[in-house]
């Protein structure tokens, strides 16, 4: 198998893999910005789902970290692109990351190289779990948005997550719902959560989680489908009250959810309306997915939603 190809601060290369050192400051201090962005195949030509709005969220990641990016738009659109094409890939999961290279005297950083790496493995659909998950309720709580931006996708948010993750994978869970500082719902631990009550769509603010672009998508699908939608706080009991339950998020799209603790919601299958929505999803991810030679660049200020941003076209 020929050796990965890796885009490294500013161009692709093979063999990069080893070049961070074990003195490398992002893997002692977890400090480090990433996205997780896919691509699919159309007609042969590998196209991204919302390439800006996840560039966008890595520069937003990035400045809240103070770790520089040094490329501007064009560059790290083509790098996305490039790395694909470098891996012969189209059916992929794309991985950008920041973070500061050697030197551990202390945690000042002034003399630290700032690095940008994009990486991109194979990944096709069905994700696993694709029937739906079984979610636990985490007893370790997000920490307070005082102390840490939950808006940042950084490397150190996910210590905690993954303890989350862990101790619901160790008691038969695929994986757990999170609450805030405050012990309102906040997420699971890597996906945003949907609760649907009475034929309306119910999903935390953005206060204590990460603003997924795949929550941002579905909630301008179902508004698009005249579905009530509230951004509110939500409360454990909100979960177990509810019709149906999803997560979504770029690596897993709609994702049902079967059963929280040992509440089951229905007869055990996906929700008709998460199943309706699930639906939407995918064809809209089909539909706005875009290949390079159709990419037309950032939308004009003012504008948001992958949607928006991202202009169809290309599609054989
Ligand atoms: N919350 C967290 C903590 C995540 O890691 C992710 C995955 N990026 C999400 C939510 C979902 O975000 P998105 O829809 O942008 O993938």
């Amino acid at each position: 198998m020929p050796e990965p190809a890796v885009w490294f601060d500013g161009r692709v290369r093979t063999g990069v893999t080893a070049e961070p050192t074990l003195s490398t400051f992002g893997l002692h201090y977890g400090y480090s910005v990433f996205e997780g962005l896919r691509s699919f195949d159309i007609g042969g030509s590998a196209a991204i789902f919302a390439l800006q709005p996840h560039i966008d969220r890595l520069l937003a990641s990035a400045a809240t970290l103070d770790i520089p990016i040094r490329y501007d738009n064009d560059t790290l659109v083509a790098a996305h692109y490039d790395v694909l094409a470098a891996n012969g890939l189209t059916e992929a999961y794309i991985r950008p990351i920041a973070f500061f290279g050697d030197g551990l005297a202390g945690l000042g950083t002034q003399h630290h190289e700032a690095h940008l790496a994009i990486l991109a493995w194979p990944w096709a659909n069905p994700a696993p779990g694709g029937g739906g998950v079984r979610l636990a309720i985490a007893r370790r709580r997000r920490p307070s948005p005082d102390s840490y931006p939950p808006h940042a996708k950084a490397a150190g948010s996910y210590l905690i997550a993954k303890l989350a993750h862990n101790e619901a994978v160790a008691r038969g869970f695929a994986d757990a719902i999170m609450l805030d500082d405050r012990g309102h719902v906040a997420e699971a631990t890597s996906m945003n959560v949907f609760l649907v009550r009475d034929g309306a769509l119910f999903t935390p603010t953005t206060r204590a989680c990460l603003p997924g672009i795949t929550r941002r998508t579905v909630i301008d699908l179902a508004r698009a489908l005249d579905l009530p939608v509230r951004e509110t706080d939500l409360t454990v009991t909100d979960v177990l009250g509810a019709d149906e339950v999803f997560l979504t998020s770029t690596a897993a799209g709609v994702r049902p959810v079967l059963a929280v603790e040992d509440h089951v919601y229905g007869d055990g299958r996906p929700g008709a309306l998460t199943t309706r929505l699930l639906r939407q999803y995918d064809e809209h991810v089909d539909a706005h997915s875009i290949p390079s030679a159709a990419y037309t660049g950032p939308a004009p200020r003012g504008t948001s939603g992958p949607a928006a941003v991202l202009t169809p076209g290309g599609r054989p």
